[in-house]
């Protein structure tokens, strides 16, 4: 069997989504039976033009980064968005509540007129190109990884969880941080992670983005129920790149 040849490439990110692919340890053994990586800058020096399978991690910042996600998308058969940061902008759409001018001066100071810190508004990869898959999360999960990559080198169509992670939360009979007077994305965000954040004490903040279709109405029913209004959630979606969206689908519901 040819393998397929695959690339990782890293934008605007802490590059914590590789760490977790690292993480697998010998199960990344596993995985090489099946892809070839060709490109890979925190595991080889080597540098390819011809890869299928192209992962993408971070989210596009630059006019430059731009020009490199198109041509990344160009060479590849199918091209995934790895973590927040790629699939939903991530932390890094934080600074999209800011004049840019001053979130520049406020990281770099006195050089924030060098060229090379050209930045503009923070876009996920899907802003810029045709995203064929999301692996989400921030960071993800190693072990969805991995099961997407087998799918993918195997020519299967991964499943992706469409629904919210309130499922999960609740077949793990875990109590409601809405009990504990806290504010939880659960209700709209999608599920994966197995509500990894309310199983641990937290409520969950939406580092998987939305679910495709959210049902907003429920989410407003939980928030009637416990006394909180919209700007307390809205305060809660800052986080993951979800607060422009987030304004948009609950005024419109
Ligand atoms: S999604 Fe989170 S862990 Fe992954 S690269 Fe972005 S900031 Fe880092
Ligand atoms: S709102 Fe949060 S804590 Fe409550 S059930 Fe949903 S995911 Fe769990
Ligand atoms: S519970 Fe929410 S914030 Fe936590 S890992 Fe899952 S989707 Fe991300």
């Amino acid at each position: 069997m040819t393998k397929p040849k695959i690339a990782f490439f890293d934008f605007a990110c802490c590059e914590g989504c590789q760490l977790q692919v690292y993480n697998l340890e010998e199960d990344i053994l596993n995985l090489l039976t099946l892809v070839e990586p060709v490109e890979w800058r925190e595991a080889m020096s080597d540098q390819s033009d011809a890869y299928d399978i192209a992962i993408i991690e971070g989210s596009v910042t630059r006019p430059v980064d731009e020009t490199r996600v198109k041509s990344i998308r160009e060479k590849a058969k199918i091209l995934v968005a790895l973590g927040s940061c790629a699939t939903t902008g991530g932390v890094n759409k934080l600074k999209n509540n800011f004049e840019l001018g001053e979130v520049k001066t406020c990281v770099y100071g006195d050089s924030a007129d060098m060229p090379h810190l050209d930045t503009y508004l923070t876009k996920s990869v899907a802003e810029v190109v045709k995203v064929d898959l999301m692996i989400h999360g921030c960071p993800i999960d190693n072990e969805e990884f991995a099961y997407i990559v087998r799918c993918l080198a195997l020519g299967k169509k991964p499943f992706i969880p469409n629904y919210p992670v309130c499922v999960e939360c609740k077949l793990k009979e875990n109590i409601c941080r809405y009990e504990y007077n806290e504010i939880c994305l659960g209700p709209v965000i999608r599920a994966g992670c197995d509500a990894k954040c309310p199983s641990n004490g937290m409520w969950c903040f939406g580092c998987r983005g939305y679910v495709d279709e959210p049902n907003v109405n429920a989410a407003k029913e939980v928030m009637n129920q416990y006394g909180k209004t919209l700007d307390d959630l809205r305060g809660k979606m800052l986080l993951f790149g979800t607060n422009e969206e987030s304004t948009d689908v609950i005024e419109k519901n």
